[in-house]
């Protein structure tokens, strides 16, 4: 190409060297390559204390493949896990990986509308869940097309499977089976925040390759080691918790503390009690980890790595964050779950750490190339412009599941996939993101991102939390408002809050209007509900 009148190709990569991956290996295979050398560890620990060693994992993960086999889950099968955080949670997606089926993880919580989308999407033969929930899936079978078996993990329950024909199976009947590398372990569906949810194809190779460019290598990325304790309060059917933080600590040999859900003091007494050394959080948790008082109360000491991601986390709350756990590194990971997730993490986590800056959501993981594309002309352009994230590796999807226009239309005929994420990479190779190009607010077409109206509002002592979304407007197309948690104890004027904005940014981000609200709208996985806040205002009109 040289010497054509082509406009050159910028393309970044991680700051670390490529290293060998061993991607024609099972997940399975993969995550338990290393088990001789920490087997007596406890691998996942329950918030009692009561806790299950790397070989009883192990040996349980055979059981549960044969006793799936025996059901008649066949190699290729689809089954969902429709679960809060548990160690059965992991025991199911270990046995479903080794027998070569795939599972869809759900949100519990869903209504049954949402879980009959995911099923009809899907088609699971069997769905997991706890006995609370099956009620809810009555509704499910007559909503959807095909037929599905029930199997719960506490309470057995007649008419229904229980988990212990899967736990008491003969470890001896794992079948044979030969995984392909190409073949789907993982189907998680996009939250929905924006477009219609859709089903995400995860092979063993992408997500081993996600797993090796975080963990593996000589220098790792994210340095986690046996004596690593490491915290699962995130949703495991979210893959951030179930990649960076389950695998990802099966591969190392680093123990896993499983909360069932966020709260609060749960959340502290946990930290301090296990001595937790890393954390994986996501910008709420952060929020009421850095302004809620209670926090003072607790020995937070043994924490030295906190990772935020999921959501865009602001420079000023990250260094509140920081004063009160001053001994940890703190930094982000951005994650997309089409892209396997993983696609940068904070190079102040490696073995041999870089320096890096607040704010920035990491540099591009190992083994992979990222492309800053001008949303307009589609050109790739140089550091320190912001246009389209796009990636490309081996740890990308295979694509969305019985929807290959929706495939083509997120990866390229280069095999980049497309964020829909605005983003610059610094002099530093460290990424930025500005926002999501679909949340971006437009004001007579200048670009007014809420991430960075939101950071603001957030910085300010008597903002407990903030959302900001467009209003439709006649004159400008759309206007930025807010939605104001206030803090308690603090009363402020929507008059000083616009004022407050309005002395920080240009004039087209501008607030137009401020709303006081008990609480924002958030996902399990840490994002803000802007399509709940946005009928809001069609109602308040
Ligand atoms: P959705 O359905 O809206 O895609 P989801 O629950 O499926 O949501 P993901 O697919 O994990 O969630 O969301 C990926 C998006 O999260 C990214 O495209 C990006 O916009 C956002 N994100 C992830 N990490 C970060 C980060 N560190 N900073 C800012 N944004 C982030
Ligand atoms: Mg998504």
């Amino acid at each position: 190409e040289h010497g054509s009148p082509m406009a050159p190709t910028y393309i970044f990569r991680s700051k670390l060297p490529e290293i060998d991956i061993p991607s024609h290996l099972s997940l399975t295979q993969y995550c338990f390559q290393h088990i001789a050398k920490f087997a007596h560890r406890p691998c996942l620990v329950e918030s009692t204390g009561k806790n299950y060693t790397f070989a009883e994992v192990e040996l349980y993960t055979r059981r549960v493949a044969a006793g799936f086999c025996r059901l008649g889950i066949e190699r290729g099968d689809v089954v969902m896990l429709l679960l809060p955080n548990c160690v059965e949670f992991v025991l199911l997606f270990l046995g479903l990986a080794m027998r070569g089926a795939a599972a869809t993880t759900c949100n519990p919580s869903y209504t049954a509308q949402e879980i009959s989308k995911q099923v009809n999407g899907s088609r699971p033969k069997l769905i997991v869940t706890q006995a609370l929930f099956v009620e809810k899936l009555a509704e499910v079978v007559d909503a959807v097309s095909h037929n599905f078996n029930i199997m719960t993990t506490d309470e057995a329950l007649p008419n229904h499977l229980h988990i212990s024909t899967l736990i008491q199976a003969e470890e001896s009947q794992c079948p044979r089976v030969d995984i392909l590398p190409d073949d789907v372990v993982a189907l998680p569906y996009s939250s929905g925040t924006t477009g219609l949810p859709k089903g995400v194809m995860l092979t063993h190779r992408s997500l081993i390759t996600s797993i090796a460019q975080q963990v593996d290598g000589d220098n790792p990325n994210i340095y986690m080691k046996p004596d690593d304790v490491v915290l699962c309060v995130l949703p495991m059917f979210h893959i951030y918790s179930l990649n960076t933080v389950l695998l990802c600590s099966l591969r190392v040999g680093a123990s896993i503390v499983v909360m069932t859900k966020f709260e609060i003091v749960a959340l502290l007494e946990v930290i301090q009690r296990f001595k937790v050394t890393i954390a994986p959080l996501v910008p709420p948790i952060v929020l009421a980890l850095a302004k809620n008082p209670i926090v003072d109360k607790y020995n937070l000491s043994s924490i030295r790595m906190l990772m935020s991601g999921a959501a865009p986390l602001g420079k000023d709350l990250e260094a509140s964050f920081h004063s009160r756990v001053p001994q940890a590194v703190i930094g982000q990971g951005y994650g997309m779950t089409e892209a396997g997730p993983v696609l940068a993490m904070c190079l102040a986590f490696a073995k041999e750490p870089f320096p890096v800056k607040a704010g920035a959501c990491g540099t591009v993981v190992r083994n992979a190339e990222v492309k800053i594309m001008d949303p307009e002309t589609g050109a790739s352009l140089p550091h320190n412009e912001p246009g389209e994230i796009c990636i490309r590796g081996e740890q990308v999807m295979k694509g969305y599941v019985g929807d290959p226009e929706a495939t083509a239309n997120t990866i390229d005929k280069d095999g980049f996939l497309h964020t829909g994420d605005i983003g610059l990479i610094d002099d530093d190779d460290e990424i930025f993101i500005v926002d999501r190009v679909k949340e971006i607010i437009k004001f007579k077409g200048f670009q007014v991102p809420p991430a960075e109206l939101e950071a603001i509002l957030l910085s300010h002592t008597a903002v407990a939390d903030a959302a900001c979304v467009p209003k439709k407007d006649e004159v400008a197309g759309e206007v930025p408002v807010a939605f104001v948690v206030k803090a308690q104890n603090f009363d402020i004027s929507v008059a000083s809050i616009r004022e407050f904005v309005a002395r920080q940014v240009v004039f087209y981000k501008k607030l137009h209007d401020v709303y006081f609200v008990e609480a924002i709208p958030k996902s399990p996985s840490g994002k803000i509900l802007r399509k709940e806040l946005k009928m809001r205002l069609e109602q308040t009109k």
